[in-house]
């Protein structure tokens, strides 16, 4: 194994980060998070430097770019925020959804407009009494003619509210042997007859925000069925793993800028006539911010390598979300604490980066489910 960044890699993270320093200046980042708000012209110019069609294949108007080089792409653009990042993670892994399993005419109609930026994807499958417990959902569709009635609720959607947005939703179509069977995939327009979209008033992950959406028998054509009608579980599975290696990466880039305003600060802040920086307490809570995110950074690369050669990934992806959630909660507290009472005020971002991290611990699957996911593969 090489992880070593390629000249490619280096090439592509100077050129995000220069993009995120222009177009994502932090204090238009405290407004946007003050508003609750991820701002068109920002999305247009991530569509015009192509962020959203690396993971979206080839021949569907994409680069088809390997996931270790995504990881770059996720890390960067996760620094000024991470729900830059997860704007762009909702667009592959819908894209992927669509590539992996969806008609030839739907991959051709939506494809193209999600790499181009013009569509928007996002994806619904926690509802208010399913949420580790994702089978049990209770959303329904029925048929009805040439079309689906879909009827239900769905809770914490990022994204979902978006303009143009189309929704993956997974829904029950049917009885199976188990609960995992007769559950369907459809894409659902945000804007579709009968769909109803509240905004929730959430602490953090504000710029791109999390909605409740109500199904009032929206009327759905057949094609927008993903895939093969009750086989959705199969289909999410698969789409878990590169979940849980994008969120790692984007968790790392949050992590990072933690960190470097942290020693920032550390060297600048002087008390009992020395920068805080030379207190050991102080320079060593520093040291093991630094150890854990490069060890988070090599997991969340072991991981992305594996899926590149389609080797077994399920184990490792679990492993670095888990280990870079759990570590960005650590470097984003040790954080607070360095700034002490200044890190309450949203002067600094660091109260913003601790907020946004209260998340990566249960979103994408809590870190008590990812124990159970890495237990299983152990034989236990
Ligand atoms: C910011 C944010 C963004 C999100 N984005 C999306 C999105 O875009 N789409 C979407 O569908 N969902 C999204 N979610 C939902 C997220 O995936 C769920 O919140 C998560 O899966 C946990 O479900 P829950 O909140 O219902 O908690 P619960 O499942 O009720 O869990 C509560 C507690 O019980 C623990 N627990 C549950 N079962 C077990 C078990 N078997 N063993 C041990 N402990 C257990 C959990 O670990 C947790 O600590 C988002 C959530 C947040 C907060």
């Amino acid at each position: 194994m090489d992880f070593a960044p390629t000249e490619d890699q280096r090439i592509l993270r100077d050129a995000v980060e220069r993009f995120m320093r222009l177009e994502c200046p932090p204090e238009k980042v405290r407004q946007w998070d003050n508003e609750g708000l991820f701002p068109e012209p920002l999305h247009a110019a991530m569509a015009d430097a192509g962020f959203f069609s690396m993971m979206v294949p080839v021949e569907y108007g994409g680069m088809g770019s390997p996931m270790a080089d995504c990881v770059v792409l996720f890390e960067e653009v996760s620094r000024p925020s991470v729900d830059f990042g997860t704007r762009i993670a909702l667009q592959a892994w819908g894209a992927l959804i669509l590539a992996d399993f969806a008609s030839e005419e739907i991959k051709g109609e939506i494809l193209p407009e999600v790499a181009g930026g013009r569509a928007k994807l996002s994806f619904s499958l926690t509802e208010p009494q399913s949420g580790s417990d994702a089978a049990a959902l209770a959303t329904r569709a029925r048929r009805d003619g040439d079309d689906w009635l879909i009827s239900g609720q769905k809770l914490f959607s990022s994204g979902a509210d978006a303009a143009n947005n189309k929704m993956i939703v997974a829904v029950r179509t049917g009885k199976g042997a188990s609960r995992h069977q007769g559950i369907s995939l459809f894409l659902v327009p945000n804007d579709a007859p009968g769909v109803t979209l509240r905004k929730l008033d959430v602490i953090g992950r504000r710029v791109l925000g999390l909605n409740e959406v109500f199904f009032d028998d929206v009327r759905i054509p057949s094609r927008y069925l993903i895939g093969e009608e009750g086989r959705a579980w199969e289909y999410i599975g698969r789409h878990l793993e590169r979940e849980r290696i994008t969120l790692a990466a984007n968790y790392l880039g949050s992590a990072r800028s933690a960190l470097d305003d942290a020693v920032r600060y550390a060297k600048e802040r002087e008390q009992f006539g020395h920068p805080i920086a030379k207190f050991q307490a102080i320079a060593h809570m520093l040291a093991d911010m630094a150890t854990e995110l490069e060890a988070g950074r090599w997991l969340t690369q072991m991981a992305a390598w594996r899926y590149d050669r389609g080797l077994p990934c399920r184990k490792e992806a679990s492993m670095a979300k888990l280990f870079v959630s759990e570590m960005l909660q650590k470097v984003t507290a040790q954080g607070m604490q360095i700034l002490g009472g200044h890190a309450y005020t949203k002067d600094h971002d660091m109260q913003r980066y601790w907020r946004d991290a209260r998340n990566a611990t249960v979103g994408g699957g809590t870190s008590q489910v990812q124990r159970q996911l890495i237990a299983r593969e152990l034989g236990l």
